[in-house]
């Protein structure tokens, strides 16, 4: 793990999306701050990416997704965003079980039901937590929050 400044980490997230879609929006909303924690830039990358690929599959074209962060007292928190198909709270809630696929996604798009097991181990490895809110039909809301890098003692 190194320190990081997560907004130039998000910009990389942000250029990630575009590149897999010309069909969405993409909005980026950053602090004027730096954003310091520490991270194993790899394995956040790949957890990061996993979140933008869901926002991206799951929602229809012409929607946006939007990638945003903000300092709190306790660490930075970040939210990705889309418009798409959303869960019901029983799908959402079984969101990080290993290949669980909710219904409405079988049909829609591929995939293995592992990418969202991932980002809870990788951020969980970083003493983090991330959190999903959705609603059916009108769109998801993912979290994730990581504490302040210890060595410069917070947000300064
Ligand atoms: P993989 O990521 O392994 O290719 P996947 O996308 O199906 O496959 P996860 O990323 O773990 O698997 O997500 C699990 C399930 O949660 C998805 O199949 C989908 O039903 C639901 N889901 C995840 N993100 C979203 C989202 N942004 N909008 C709607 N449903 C979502
Ligand atoms: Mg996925």
């Amino acid at each position: 793990k190194e320190p990081c400044d997560l907004n130039e980490l998000l910009r990389e997230i942000e250029i990630f999306g575009r590149n897999l879609t010309q069909k969405h929006r993409f909005v980026l909303e950053l602090p004027d701050q730096p954003l310091r924690v520490t991270v194993d830039r790899g394995k956040m990358e790949q957890a990061l990416e996993n979140i933008v690929s869901n926002a991206i599959k799951y929602s229809p074209e012409g929607g946006s997704i939007t990638i945003r962060a903000l300092g709190e007292t306790d660490g930075a928190l970040i939210e990705i965003r889309d418009q798409g198909i959303g869960m019901t709270s029983e799908q959402t809630l079984r969101v990080f079980e290993r290949f669980y696929r909710a219904d409405t996604s079988t049909t829609a798009v591929e995939g293995t039901g592992l990418g969202m097991s991932i980002v809870k181990h990788v951020v969980e490895g970083h003493g983090g937590k991330v959190w999903v809110k959705s609603r059916r039909g009108e769109g998801t809301q993912v979290y994730v929050k990581l504490p302040w890098n210890r060595e410069d003692g917070g947000k300064g």
